[in-house]
């Protein structure tokens, strides 16, 4: 049953769904069927958050090198996250940071997660170019990171720094491949405070082919940081499992 206040915001203050545009309550931003439409991680590769890889193994990544021991990625980048996040970052609608974290923590429930079995010193949202910044008027990772802290009890204490610094670039990262990622990352982050010695956790909102969180990492592990995870919202699938 709804309390008086809500009762009168349904009536007074119709809200829509920011996915489908069907009318729903404000205080939950999504209506009944698009919040079932979120699809959390099943299974996540723990060293790249590949889905599906089962409850204790790990893809084909572990033939790699990584500078990261750990990356999270509670949502699947499919079709509701993906409007609710682009909503969210193209259209300016912060206040919808909460909510996302909201879905991603729910995406976490009775698994074992990187936010409350592990300690870390510093939150570090992935740095954005400073054009890039003033188009879109906030750093979506800088907000994911601060309500992460303000949601997690592990975290209330971890402060969050913005010691990543990114050049600007000529194009955007989302339409390019992976090794076209790789090259135009490299060297792309500068760590401005000090990390020597600190267990990190950089925050970033979706990972694709991770060569952003890569290189993020690379600058931290470069200017001293001890053991730096990764926690983003949602994982982009490989292109032969976009069917899921
Ligand atoms: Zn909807
Ligand atoms: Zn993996």
């Amino acid at each position: 049953m709804s309390t008086l206040p809500q009762q009168l915001g349904q009536d007074f203050l119709p809200a829509y769904c920011v996915v489908c545009d069907q009318r729903c309550t404000r205080l939950t931003w999504l209506c009944g069927h698009c919040r079932l439409d979120v699809d959390s991680n099943p299974w996540p590769c723990p060293r790249c958050a590949l889905p599906g890889v089962g409850p204790r193994g790990y893809c084909r990544c572990h033939k790699t090198r990584s500078t990261l021991y750990r990356v999270e990625a509670p949502l699947l980048y499919t079709k509701t996250p993906r409007a609710l996040i682009k909503r969210w970052k193209f259209e300016r609608r912060i206040e919808l940071t909460q909510l996302l974290v909201t879905l991603a923590l729910e995406g976490t429930t009775g698994k074992r997660s990187l936010l409350s079995h592990h300690h870390y010193d510093v939150l570090i949202p992935i740095g954005m170019p400073w054009r890039t910044r003033l188009t879109r008027g906030f750093n979506q990772s800088h907000c994911l990171a601060l309500a992460l802290q303000s949601s997690i009890k592990t975290l209330a204490a971890t402060p969050v720094v913005p010691a990543l610094s990114s050049a600007n670039r000529k194009r955007a990262q989302h339409h390019l491949s992976r090794a076209a990622r790789l090259t135009n990352a490299a060297q792309r982050f500068s760590v401005g405070r000090s990390v020597s010695g600190l267990r990190v956790l950089l925050v970033d909102d979706v990972l694709t082919t991770g060569a952003t969180v890569e290189n993020a990492a690379q600058a931290l592990r470069n200017a001293g940081a001890a053991r730096i995870d990764a926690w983003c919202l949602a994982r982009s699938l490989p292109p032969e499992s976009k069917s899921i």
